[in-house]
């Protein structure tokens, strides 16, 4: 009797910057191309509909991506608009997506239906942001998938693994309602464990 068990599920991969998630979603997808599998990643565009470039860690490895403004696009490029896929039933045997906390919620119900289609769906993304909020999607996913990792980086101020990340502005750590995009700012990332993550109110 043939099981009825497509395989298809979530993994989702999450931490703080620098973390090595997309080091984590590269790995994965490399040994599904070793093992012949079609995986296609697809990263978050602010501009364009789609259009083919990468995905890069910190530490330099890189992998082939579509980057698209959304959900809709990505669902587009997987129905054949991309060019890539001519039909619907013949839809790569991983999907990725990097950045996920950038995407739109239309990425649950997307995760989903590919799950049921048979794929194995990858997400990396932040858990939390700045300010150390759940971001965007990313509780849904969590809270979905049959696979969680949460990945630490290293506190840059004590070494500690860590958990947040720092957003400072002109050297100084952000407020809490300092606008997740602030156009001509002088800002960086850091990753820090929670006792040196600061938000100012
Ligand atoms: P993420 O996708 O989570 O931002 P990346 O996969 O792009 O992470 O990068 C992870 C790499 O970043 C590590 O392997 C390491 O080389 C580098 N790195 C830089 N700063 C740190 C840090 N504070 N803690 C851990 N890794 C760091």
């Amino acid at each position: 009797l043939k099981s009825p068990y497509s395989g298809g599920h979530l993994e989702v991969v999450v931490g703080p910057m620098f973390s090595g998630k997309s080091e984590e979603l590269i790995r994965r997808v490399n040994r599904s191309v070793i093992a012949r599998q079609r995986a296609v990643v697809f990263k978050p565009a602010i501009d364009t509909r789609y259009h083919a470039t990468r995905v890069a860690s910190h530490s330099g490895q890189s992998a082939e991506a579509v980057a698209v403004a959304g959900t809709v696009d990505a669902r587009a490029y997987l129905s054949g608009e991309g060019g890539l896929f001519g039909l619907p039933t013949d839809l790569p045997d991983v999907v990725a997506f990097d950045e996920a906390q950038f995407f739109d919620e239309g990425l649950v119900p997307l995760a989903l239906e590919l799950a049921d289609q048979g794929v194995r769906v990858i997400l990396a993304g932040l858990d939390l942001d700045f300010r150390g909020e759940p971001f965007g999607v990313m509780p849904e996913l969590l809270s979905r998938a049959e696979s969680v990792e949460k990945l630490t980086a290293i506190c840059v101020v004590c070494g500690a693994p860590a958990t947040r990340t720092q957003r400072l502005i002109g050297g100084q750590p952000a407020h809490f309602d300092d606008p997740v995009v602030l156009v001509g700012a002088q800002e960086a990332y850091e990753a820090r464990c929670r006792v040196h993550h600061e938000v100012r109110r």
